[in-house]
């Protein structure tokens, strides 16, 4: 088998084009490929500095708005001109609660209950959705996971509970989330803390699949970015589906529907603003449950560990942060004028249209091998070669038409153009709820930089070639 594996792997390759042409001819790429196996002293300074500012940095966000009015300058300047001291800002903060301690663990009991226990069925009646057991993409070792997709089902009937509750049965204020929302964020930093500790032991102790794991000898980096490339318990409990789809993007759309009713318990009424932010990130939930089978696809599942970036941002960074600007809408209920509130609406619908359809493009075309139409044609691509960890080789294809020929990244310009409506729907009165535009932007260039050098190692010379078909990354002609 390995000697097979060794005469493929010199054998020069002949490539052919979308048009059936035969193209140059290469080695075998034979690189390693997957998270860094040696950490540098640049992303080992990044990983202290991230695990020591960042539960802060929310921190920050919601106290501000607690205690400021959402004001990001005000507390500098008090805590400069020495108005105030960090303690006395600490000290009025609301502290945890055994309330919202039974609130977050019925919470996230019931979201596994959801995901364990109540196999999809909307996949029966929706036409068009992919629910149901799934393959993974190929993990480093070579593995295909299956997983069981039924986020899509979990958030109806979440969201169903949630409307009958409002509606009929009152069992709890539909403004319990930000009523309860700064003791829930230590209960999310508890659980987000716990999540990340087990899997760094577990990748010693009792890994999944050993081969997928991979140790830098940086307790640090191995803490921060993972050991464990799928972490399971038995055998359909995915550490990384459940933890950035259910506790975090379940609650995306539940927390916002908090934010409304307390515009609406507060002031009488709900402003356009309140409902622009909860329909353009409601679509960009829905979306992500439509294609939960696609995001299997993704970074997050296909090359990322799971370790505290993903267990903590999951349970703390994504529910608080990607909330934001209905935080601060509660505070200063701002009412958009027409023109304003257009200009939003189009702004968002055009960056979900470029996100979504770019990641249509690829997906149709990676699952159909290529043989699809982009923008009316047949699409043209650049064939490229890799190995798994096992030695195996494997083929694949780079597309070079459609969006992903006008630019190497148009999924992240597209979210990025999502992400700032949300941003300008808050007006422009505070720089607070503008803090999402600038994160997205550094996660996604810095991510877009991560991928292209993991697919750079992946691909070599055909990612090259790939490059210089398509030279930009967002922004064609800028960057
Ligand atoms: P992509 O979906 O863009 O996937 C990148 C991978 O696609 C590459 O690693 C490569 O994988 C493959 N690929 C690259 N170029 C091509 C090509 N020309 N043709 C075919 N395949 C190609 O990246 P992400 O997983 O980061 O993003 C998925 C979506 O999720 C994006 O739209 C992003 O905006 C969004 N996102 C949102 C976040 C949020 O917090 N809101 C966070 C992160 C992502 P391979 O090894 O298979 O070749």
């Amino acid at each position: 088998m390995s000697s097979a594996v060794t005469m493929e792997a010199t054998r020069r390759r002949q490539r052919l084009s979308s048009n059936g042409e035969a193209s140059e001819t290469t080695e075998e790429p034979a690189g390693q490929w997957g998270r860094a196996w040696e950490v540098d002293w640049f992303s080992l300074s990044a990983v202290i500095l991230l695990l020591c500012t960042a539960p802060f940095l929310v921190f920050f966000f919601v106290m501000v708005c607690d205690q400021y009015q959402c004001s990001v300058s005000q507390p500098l300047v008090e805590l400069y001109s020495g108005e105030v001291t960090l303690r006395s800002i600490w000290e009025k903060a609301p502290s945890f609660t055994w309330t919202a301690a039974q609130i977050y663990t019925i919470w996230v009991s019931f979201q596994v209950v959801l995901y364990m226990c109540v196999p999809d069925i909307t996949h029966k009646f929706l036409p068009g959705y992919a629910g149901g057991v799934q393959d993974g993409a190929r993990t480093p070792a070579g593995l295909i996971n299956k997983y069981e997709i039924n986020g899509l089902q979990s958030w109806l009937i979440t969201h169903a509970l949630w409307y009958a509750n409002a509606q009929y049965f009152h069992w709890f204020s539909p403004t319990i989330i930000f009523d309860n929302w700064i003791p829930l964020l230590w209960c999310t930093n508890i659980l987000g803390y716990a999540v990340s500790t087990f899997a760094f032991v577990k990748a010693y102790l009792f890994p999944t699949n050993a081969e997928d794991c991979k140790f830098t000898g940086n307790v640090f980096y191995n803490y921060m970015m993972g050991i464990e490339f799928n972490p399971r318990i038995g055998k359909w409990f995915d550490f990384k589906l459940f933890f950035n789809g259910r506790p975090g993007i379940v609650a995306w759309t539940l927390i916002n529907l908090s934010y409304a009713a307390k515009q609406q318990e507060l002031y009488g009424y709900v402003t356009n603003s309140m409902i622009l932010v909860n329909v353009l990130q409601a679509i960009y939930v829905l979306d992500f449950f439509w294609n939960e089978a696609w995001y299997l696809k993704t970074i997050d599942i296909c090359h990322d560990h799971f370790g505290w970036y993903l267990g903590w941002g999951d349970c703390v960074w994504l529910p608080f942060l990607y909330t934001l600007q209905g935080l601060y809408l509660v505070y200063n209920p701002v009412q958009l004028s027409t023109a304003h509130a257009a200009a939003v609406l189009l702004l968002g619908l055009v960056g979900y249209y470029v996100f979504r359809s770019t990641n249509h493009q690829k997906d149709l075309f990676r699952s159909t091998e290529g043989k699809c139409s982009i923008w009316g044609k047949k699409p043209t691509f650049i064939e490229c070669a890799y190995r798994s960890g096992d030695g195996g080789l494997h083929h694949s294809k780079l597309m070079t038409s459609g969006f992903w020929g006008v630019a190497r990244h148009l999924n992240y310009t597209g979210d990025l153009m999502g992400s700032l409506a949300y941003c300008a729907a808050c007006g422009f009165g505070h720089i607070h709820p503008y803090f999402y535009i600038v994160y997205m932007t550094i996660l996604l260039v810095h991510r877009c930089v991560r991928d292209e050098h993991r697919c750079s190692s992946k691909y070599g010379k055909d990612w090259k070639r790939y490059t210089d078909a398509v030279p930009y990354r967002l922004l064609p002609g800028i960057f």
